[in-house]
Parts: structure tokens; C-alpha cells; sequence
């Protein structure tokens, strides 16, 4: 133990070394980070910084927000902290500013890290990703918009020219595909009132000469429960209290005034602070106009929803003495069959009786009110998820580019980051996979960077490629006989059940896989776990419970067979469209056909996982044609209040974002570089002789020989390349100490 003097910054987990002493403490010297110099402080990129540390990183954010710069820089990040104010940082002018500028001659931005996208995409001939994550609430889809209106706007016409032509030019439609989206994939939750339930690659396609000729929009993971199910204080999809605000679309759905009669959407909130319904209606509305959605398409779409919140009034009775349900009220169950155009005796029989196959017969089996009612839930939640799919196909349609138009293309990720819940489930598997992969990517990417660097450099230094580190975490997930493989299995084995599951998973794993633990047990509000994954963000415990029926994800397909006998122009028989059923699939084989669409390769269905892992693997094909550009952002508080910083909460983001392991890895090269020059004439008091060589290079290295020779500086604390001195982390802070004191 060694005394010293601290000073212990309110909320901060950190002890800061400081020279302003109020308070004294006996602490461990460990667990104590050195400060940078006085020169680093609000500095504009953290890379720079010679301490590399997480209190030292911080505490750089913390200044640069509470001067409202949200933007900065660390190595091949760009870090956000949402202001939660409108600052005027995003105007046409301040775009303007950035068009063609290096990321050295502006302060850190959006619009930087976009501009210097489109240069690379036309000066390398290459694709270019920007990858956005971040918790709820950080600002992931802020940014995404800002970033697809900055490439719609240098990929756009001309001002004159975009002033002839009528509404709906293609810049507007990429901008406006978002408003319509938004409507069906974004609901309000605690954390966000405009919370992306969904995820999203937007990619936006450019000619030869740049010019913008189209897009495509990929989504991943919608949260599909909230159509049926929602949390204290939160709402369903904004698009059913947009609808129940307009009167016209209530008489002509048959919707009561009154939004609280429908289970399915007024479970807790209907209102948002600051969300007009009425307004918002209209935003959408006109956003499928400039869509160029004909009337009946978004007509439909609105009609399904109002179906969806009457299938959520359906009621079911047990039968007496039977272990079988009948409809009870049949007023919800007309009005949805109605308004889908189906024959309601069929609807409300095929989920009553579906239909079943036994042997080699189709027999109908009675089912009791809890399947029955589990049924509707399922098939709403279908639904919905495939309208949404659908409406995005129908975006895509409009932004479409001619092929031979497109040259190459930028794609945005929006997409929400690594999940560490109390409770911890099948959808956090998924989004904390998705993650694990996106890191991995990252430090692929920055270890072939560094590499080139000092290859250019002519440095002799093996950078390790710290991709490597996530791939035992990967391997536990997505290898044979991994997490989600034995998952898939488990879902075809008669009598399977999730403890089943479970026991599987701890023989094949525990105790033989590093990344496979037994979760510690439950601390505070945690929930029961059956086992716990080692990532790279944290361990986290996972609950097992429904893992077979969310992975199978069955569905009534008699009712399916249902709705596709409405008009084959409807949109609701369009959803279905490429659905076979098991009679389809039946009536296919006897034909001899075998191109079916959710089938897997052994012939069976596709189980959830199987049709996530497809996705997860065309996104990281795209992605590897693609040169990254990474953007994290950052919620500083919880309670939606601009100018606050909860260290904590910001810490752990910092973890889980990978902006603390990009600087470990930092830390293991060489990560602070300077030019000769400037390296001659910034130090040259403390060798003041050989600074006064006039060569900068031959300067240097004159001086960098002197501080070895007096030991001033370690010869393994720096590299020399051909333009540049390489430092380790800290060594600059040294010669910057040296430097005061000369
Ligand atoms: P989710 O994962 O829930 O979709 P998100 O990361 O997409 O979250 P956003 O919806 O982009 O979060 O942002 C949440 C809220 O934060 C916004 O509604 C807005 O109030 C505020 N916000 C985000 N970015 C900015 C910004 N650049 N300027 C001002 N306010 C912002
Ligand atoms: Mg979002």
C-alpha cells in the first residue's frame, strides 16, 4: 500500500491521480490510472491519447460533452454521446463543410466519417460499410438518417435540377423509405420512445461517376411479440395508434373509438410524450406516396393491422367435459375475417380444428382453449412480421436500381448492440452472436490496417490478428455440436423439451469449452440462467426456458391455408405467397417439385436459428466486400437528459462497444506516431544539438539515439519508420514530462 493523494470525482469508479487534493484515501496503487499531460485534454482522437486507459478515455468524452462535442474520435472509431437536444451540427451549411475534407482539417463528425466513405468508394473503386451500434436510446438510427440524407444529398442532382422534377425523386425515396418503415418496425419502450424494434442494412447505390442510382434495405431480427405483448410502459408498433387517431380509417376497419378495447395494443401505455398520433399518420401516409405504394397496397397495410388488434378480441370457451375450445363471441372473429376476405366458418374452424397429419391420414384435431388462444398470438405475430417483410420488398422495389447503373454501393448497419439483461434469452443469443461477429470483423479490420502500416513503414513488427481472440466464443456458438446446432437438433427429437436441451449442452461443454460456464447464481433482480457464454463484452447468463418453441416457432398452417384463398391482390394473400404449407408441400412432392422456400437442406422446416444464421452470413459476406467504417454510440444517461454523464453506465458501454478493446489492442503496437518534423521540433530541448541537424529524419534519429544512449527512452519503447516515430502507449506522456522540466 502506498499513500497517496486523490481526488474522487462524484459518480466517477475511478480514482484520478490529481494534484488537487480533497480528499485523502488509502489505495491500492493498481488500481490507480496515470493522467495524461495537460496538451491531450478534449482531445479530438483518443488514439492520440499516451495514456491509453479507461479513466483517461472517459474522462475525455466527459469534457468534450460537456462542451457539447458529441463527436470524437479512437483510432478507427467514432464515438457518439447523445446530446438529446437538437444541436445545429447537421444543416445543409455544416455538410457543405465536409464535402471533400480530410478528417484531420475538421473537428470529428458524422459527416466526416460519411465524406471520407464516398472518397474511398470513388477513389478505390470499393464498396463501403458504416457500421452504427449501441444500446437503445444511444442514437444508432439518428445517425443512420443523417448518414443516408448526407449521401442522398453529394449523390444527388443538382438543386435546378431537382426542383423540375415532381415529388418522389429517388434522393427523396431513400430519405422517405425510412418514415414508412419506422411506423410498422419502431415502438415506444422505456429506454427510447422511438425505439427500432428491428435491425437494419441500408444499402445506397452510386454510379460510376457517384452519382446516387438507387437502394436496398435488408432487416434482421424484429421483435414480432410486441404486436401481441407489451411491457409496463410501453406501446406496440407505432403504426396501430397511428391508425386508431384517423377517424376515416376506424369506420372503415369497424374500430371502436376506443383504443383500450384491443388487448392486443393497449396493454400499458397508448401515448408518448411528445408523439402525435395524428401528425405521425400523416408522415407515414405521405411517405408511402413518395414510396410510390398504390393506394390499395398501403390501404391494405393498414387494414391488417386493424384485423391483427380484432383477432386480439377473439374469445374462446372450454367446452364441457371436453379437452376441446369453441368460439364464444364470433363479432371479432367476423370483422377480421372480413376485413382479410376470407370465409369466417373456415377462420375461426382451422383454428378451432386444425388440421394434422397422423400417419398417412389428415385428420382434424379439437384443441383446448390454451392452444387455441396460443394459435391466434402466433398467427397475428406471422402476420405482422410477414407483412413487414413484405413492405420492405415493396421499398426495395421503388429504390431499385438498373444494374448495370450501379457501380458500387455504402451500406449502413443500424443494428442494436451486445444485450447483458437480468434475464437473459434465445434473443439475446442472437443479438450477442451478431455482435461477437461484428467485433470480430473489427479487429480483423485493424489488425490488417496496423499491419500495412508498419509494412509501409518497414517496421519490424508481428501484430497479432486479434480477430482470433472472439473465434473460440464463435466457434461455442455456430460450430457443430455448438449452441445453436444442438438447438436445432433438439427441436427434431421426439419428446425434446428444454431441460433436454440443457442437459446436452452441459455434457458436450462444461467444463471442456472455455466460453461455457455454469451461470453464478442469481444477484439482485437476475432471473434463473442454465448456463452462462464468456464474450468478449462480459459473461452472460442464459435462461434456456422456450428455446424450442422460439427456435420452431410452429404455426397453425390450416389457417394459413385459410387467408391464401383471399384474393391473390390482396396484400394479405400476398404475404403468404411463398409460404407452403404442409398440404403444399404435400401436393409438391407428389408433382415432383422440390424448389421449396422455408425449407432447410435435410427437407425439414427451417428452424428460426437456421434462417438467422443465413441472414447473419449474408451480412458478413457483404460485409467482407466492404471497407468498414465504425460508429459507436454512446447513451450517457437514462433518464433522456442532455448533458448528463452516468460514468458507469458509459463505462460499460465502452466495454461492450469494443472502443476499450480497440485500445487493448492499440496498446500492444505501437499506437502514437509522429512525423519527423514534427517530432524534431517539438523535443528538440531535450537533444538540443542534434535537433539542430536541418534533415528532419536525420534529425530524429540523431536525437531518439541520444535518449536511448542516456536512457532516457527504452529502445523497445519505440520503432522508427520511414516518415514517422512509432511510440507505445505512455511514452509520449514521458517525453511530454521531460520536455516541462528541460
Ligand atoms: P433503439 O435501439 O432503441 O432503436 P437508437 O440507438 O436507434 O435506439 P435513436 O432512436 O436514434 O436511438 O435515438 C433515441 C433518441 O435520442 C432520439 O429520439 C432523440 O431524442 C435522441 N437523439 C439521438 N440522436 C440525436 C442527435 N444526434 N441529436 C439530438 N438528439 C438525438
Ligand atoms: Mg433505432
Amino acid at each position: 500500500m502506498v499513500n497517496l493523494d486523490y481526488m474522487i470525482d462524484p459518480g466517477w469508479p475511478y480514482l484520478r491521480l490529481t494534484d488537487d487534493v480533497q480528499l485523502k484515501k488509502k489505495v491500492n496503487k493498481d488500481d490507480t490510472q496515470e493522467i495524461n499531460p495537460a496538451n491531450f485534454e478534449k482531445t479530438e482522437d483518443m488514439a492520440n491519447l499516451t495514456f491509453l486507459n479507461e479513466a483517461s478515455v472517459l474522462h475525455n468524452l466527459r469534457q468534450r460533452y460537456y462542451s457539447m462535442m458529441i463527436y470524437t474520435y479512437s483510432g478507427l472509431f467514432l464515438v457518439f454521446v447523445n446530446p438529446y437536444k437538437m444541436l445545429p451540427i447537421y444543416t445543409d451549411s455544416v455538410a457543405n463543410m465536409y464535402v471533400n475534407k480530410r478528417r484531420a482539417e475538421m473537428p470529428p463528425h458524422l459527416f466526416a466519417v460519411s465524406d471520407l466513405a464516398y472518397r474511398n468508394m470513388m477513389s478505390e473503386k470499393e464498396n463501403q460499410s458504416m457500421l452504427i451500434t449501441g444500446e437503445s436510446g444511444a442514437g444508432k438510427t439518428e445517425n443512420t438518417k443523417k448518414v443516408i440524407s448526407y449521401f442522398a444529398r453529394i449523390g444527388g442532382s443538382p438543386k435546378e435540377e431537382k426542383a423540375k422534377k415532381s415529388k418522389g425523386s429517388l434522393e427523396d425515396q431513400v430519405v422517405q423509405a425510412n418514415p414508412a418503415i419506422e411506423a410498422f418496425g419502431n415502438g415506444a419502450t422505456n429506454r427510447n420512445y422511438n425505439s427500432s424494434r428491428y435491425g437494419k442494412f441500408i444499402r445506397i447505390h452510386f454510379s460510376e461517376k457517384g452519382k446516387l442510382v438507387g437502394g436496398d434495405i435488408e432487416h434482421y431480427l424484429l421483435e414480432k411479440s410486441r404486436v401481441i405483448k407489451q411491457a409496463p410502459g410501453e406501446r406496440s408498433f407505432h403504426i396501430f395508434y397511428q391508425i386508431m387517431s384517423n377517424e376515416k380509417l376506424r369506420k372503415q376497419f369497424f374500430l371502436d373509438d376506443d383504443i383500450r378495447k384491443y388487448n392486443f395494443v393497449s396493454q400499458a401505455e397508448i401515448t408518448v410524450p411528445g408523439m402525435d398520433d395524428t401528425e405521425e399518420y400523416g408522415i407515414t401516409d405521405n411517405a408511402f406516396d413518395i414510396m410510390h405504394f398504390e393506394p390499395n397496397e398501403k390501404n391494405d397495410l393498414y387494414k391488417i393491422c386493424a384485423a391483427i388488434m380484432h383477432m386480439g378480441n377473439m374469445t374462446f370457451k372450454q367446452k364441457p367435459r371436453e379437452e376441446q375450445a369453441e368460439a364464444d363471441d364470433l363479432t371479432a372473429a367476423t370483422t377480421a375475417s372480413k376485413l382479410f376476405e376470407v370465409d369466417m366458418e373456415q377462420f375461426i374452424g382451422a383454428l378451432l380444428k386444425p388440421k394434422i397429419k397422423v400417419g398417412m391420414e389428415w385428420v382434424s384435431k379439437g384443441q383446448n382453449i390454451q392452444q387455441v388462444e396460443w394459435a391466434v398470438g402466433a398467427l397475428a405475430k406471422a402476420i405482422y412480421a410477414r407483412m413487414f417483410g413484405w413492405l420492405i420488398a415493396r421499398c426495395n422495389k421503388t429504390l431499385a436500381s438498373n444494374p448495370q447503373d450501379s457501380a458500387h454501393w455504402i451500406g449502413v448497419l443500424d443494428i442494436a448492440g451486445f444485450e447483458i439483461f437480468d434475464n437473459n434469452s434465445f434473443e439475446q443469443l442472437w443479438i450477442n452472436f451478431v455482435n461477437e461477429k461484428l467485433q470480430q470483423y473489427f479487429n480483423h479490420h485493424m489488425f490488417v490496417l496496423e499491419q500495412e502500416e508498419y509494412k509501409r513503414e518497414g517496421i519490424q513488427w508481428e501484430f497479432i490478428d486479434f480477430g482470433l481472440d472472439l473465434q473460440s466464443c464463435i466457434d461455442l456458438i455456430e460450430k457443430p455440436l455448438g449452441i445453436v446446432s444442438m438447438l436445432d437438433e433438439e427441436c427434431i427429437v421426439p419428446k425434446a423439451s428444454d431441460s433436454s436441451y440443457v442437459d446436452k449442452l452441459h455434457t458436450q461443454h462444461l467444463g471442456k469449452h472455455p466460453n461455457f460456464q455454469k451461470p453464478r447464481p442469481p444477484k439482485g433482480k437476475q432471473g434463473p440462467a442454465h448456463f452462462a457464454i464468456v464474450h468478449y463484452a462480459g459473461t452472460v447468463r442464459y435462461s434456456a426456458d422456450s428455446w424450442l418453441d422460439k427456435n420452431k416457432d410452429p404455426l397453425n398452417d390450416s389457417v394459413v391455408a385459410v387467408l391464401k384463398t383471399s384474393d391473390k391482390k390482396n396484400v394479405i394473400y400476398l404475404i403468404w405467397e411463398d409460404y407452403k404449407t404442409e398440404v403444399d408441400r404435400e401436393a409438391d412432392a407428389s408433382r415432383g417439385k422440390t424448389t421449396e422456400k422455408k425449407k432447410g437442406k435435410s427437407g425439414s422446416f427451417m428452424t428460426v436459428s437456421m434462417m438467422y444464421r443465413e441472414s447473419l452470413n449474408s451480412l458478413m459476406s457483404m460485409l467482407h466486400q466492404t471497407h468498414p467504417h465504425f460508429i459507436r454510440c454512446i447513451i450517457p444517461n437514462e433518464q433522456k437528459k442532455s448533458g448528463v454523464i452516468e460514468a458507469p453506465l458509459v463505462l460499460n458501454q465502452l466495454t461492450c462497444n469494443g472502443v476499450l478493446e480497440g485500445i487493448r489492442i492499440c496498446r500492444k503496437g505501437f499506437p502514437n506516431r509522429m512525423v519527423f518534423k514534427e517530432f524534431k521540433y517539438r523535443y528538440a530541448i531535450l537533444a538540443a544539438d542534434e535537433a539542430s541537424e536541418p534533415d528532419a529524419e536525420a534529425a530524429s534519429k540523431k536525437m531518439l539515439e541520444k535518449l536511448s544512449a542516456t536512457n532516457k527512452l527504452q529502445l523497445e519503447n519505440f520503432k522508427v519508420g520511414s516518415t514517422k516515430v512509432f511510440f507505445k502507449a505512455g511514452i509520449l506522456a514521458r517525453l511530454e514530462e521531460m520536455r516541462d522540466h528541460a
